[in-house]
C-alpha cells in the first residue's frame, strides 16, 4: 500500500509543534516511545523520528518522502530537496554577533576577521552576496563562547531573544536570514505519492487559513449593511439574517486577524453592535 513517509525531529524544539500540526490535519499518531517509526492510524502516512540535521539526507536519499525541519538546517544542508511550504512555527533568525564593546561596526568590519559558526555554507553565501572577505571557522556547538576564548572575532548563530548573546558579552551586528519550520520534499516524488501530498497540503493550508481568520457575528442597522459587507466580505459574502427588531439585521462573516482591531473600529463607526468573534477550527474555501 502507498504511504507517505514523513521525517520529523525526534526530540527538540520542533517535535511538539510538528506532531501538533499533523494532529490538526486529522492525522492520529500512536504515542509510541523510543520508536524510530510510527504509522498513522487514519491516514496513509508513516512518521520517522530523526535528528533534525539528518532529515535533509534521508529525504534526498528517498528513505523519507517529506520532512519537517528548520529552514536554517535545510539551507545549510545543500541537499537536492525543495521547500514545499512554510509552516510558521519555530521562528528564529540566523545572525552575526560581535563583542559588544566594539562601537560603530558595520558589515565591512568583518573583512579579514574570523567568524565561528555551525552554518558555514549559509554564511559563505551571505559573505559572497555582500562582498565580505572573512574567514569562516566551522565549529559544532557552543558557538557563542568562541570570541571569549579567542577562537574567533565574531559568530554567526541562531538568535531568538538575544539573551544568550548578551550573557556572553556579544551584540547582534546583522541578520543573515529569518528562519521558520518548513515542509520539504524531493521534486521527483512518485505520482501516487503526489496525490497524498496534495491531500496533506490541502489540510495544512486549511489549518493555516483558520489560524489567520476569526468568525465574526454582529448586529447592524440595515442602512449600514452595504458598507459592512465591504469591510468583512468573508469567503464568498456575509450571511444576513433579519432581527425581530425592525430595521436591524444579524451578519455572519470572517475577519482577517492581521487587521482585526482596525476593522472592528470601522464596524463600530458604521453602527455595528453586539460583535462576537470566535476561533475557527478549519477553513475550506
Ligand atoms: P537535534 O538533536 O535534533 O540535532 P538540535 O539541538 O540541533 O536538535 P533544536 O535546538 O531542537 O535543534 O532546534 C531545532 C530547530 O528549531 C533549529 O534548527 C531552528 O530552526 C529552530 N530554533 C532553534 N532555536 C530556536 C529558538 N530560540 N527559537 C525558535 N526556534 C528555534
Ligand atoms: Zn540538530
Amino acid at each position: 500500500m502507498n504511504r507517505l513517509r514523513i521525517a520529523i525531529q525526534k526530540s527538540g524544539r520542533l517535535t511538539e509543534a510538528s506532531k501538533a500540526l499533523l494532529e490538526e490535519c486529522g492525522i492520529t499518531l500512536p504515542t509510541a516511545k523510543r520508536k524510530l517509526m510510527t504509522p498513522a492510524s487514519n491516514f496513509p502516512l508513516e512518521v520517522y523520528y530523526l535528528r533534525d540535521d539528518d532529515i535533509p539526507a534521508y529525504v534526498a536519499d528517498g528513505i523519507a518522502d517529506l520532512g519537517i525541519l528548520g529552514e536554517n538546517v535545510f539551507r545549510e544542508s545543500q541537499q537536492k530537496i525543495s521547500k514545499i511550504e512554510d509552516l510558521r512555527f519555530a521562528k528564529c533568525r540566523l545572525s552575526i554577533a560581535i563583542p559588544k564593546n566594539i562601537e560603530d561596526a558595520d558589515l565591512q568590519w568583518l573583512n579579514g576577521k574570523r567568524v565561528a559558526t555551525t552554518y558555514p555554507n549559509v554564511l559563505q553565501d551571505y559573505f559572497d552576496e555582500n562582498q565580505i572577505n572573512a574567514e569562516i571557522h566551522k565549529i559544532s556547538g557552543s558557538v557563542e563562547i568562541a570570541p571569549n576564548i579567542g577562537l574567533a572575532d565574531a559568530i554567526c548563530d541562531i538568535v531568538s531573544s538575544g539573551g544568550t548573546l548578551l550573557s556572553n558579552g556579544l551584540k547582534e551586528l546583522c541578520t543573515v536570514f529569518k528562519s521558520q519550520a518548513i515542509l520539504v520534499g524531493r521534486s521527483d516524488i512518485a505520482p501516487e505519492k503526489k496525490a497524498l501530498l496534495n491531500q496533506l497540503l490541502f489540510r495544512i493550508r486549511s489549518v493555516q487559513k483558520a489560524q489567520d481568520n476569526q468568525y465574526i457575528l454582529l448586529n447592524a442597522p440595515n442602512t449600514a449593511i452595504d458598507q459592512i459587507c465591504t469591510l468583512i466580505p468573508g469567503m464568498k459574502s456575509p450571511t444576513i439574517v433579519p432581527l425581530v427588531q425592525e430595521g436591524w439585521s444579524s451578519l455572519q462573516s470572517v475577519i482577517d486577524k492581521e487587521q482585526f482591531w482596525e476593522v472592528i473600529d470601522q464596524l463600530k463607526q458604521c453602527g455595528a453592535q453586539g460583535i462576537l468573534t470566535m476561533p475557527i477550527g478549519k477553513m475550506i474555501l
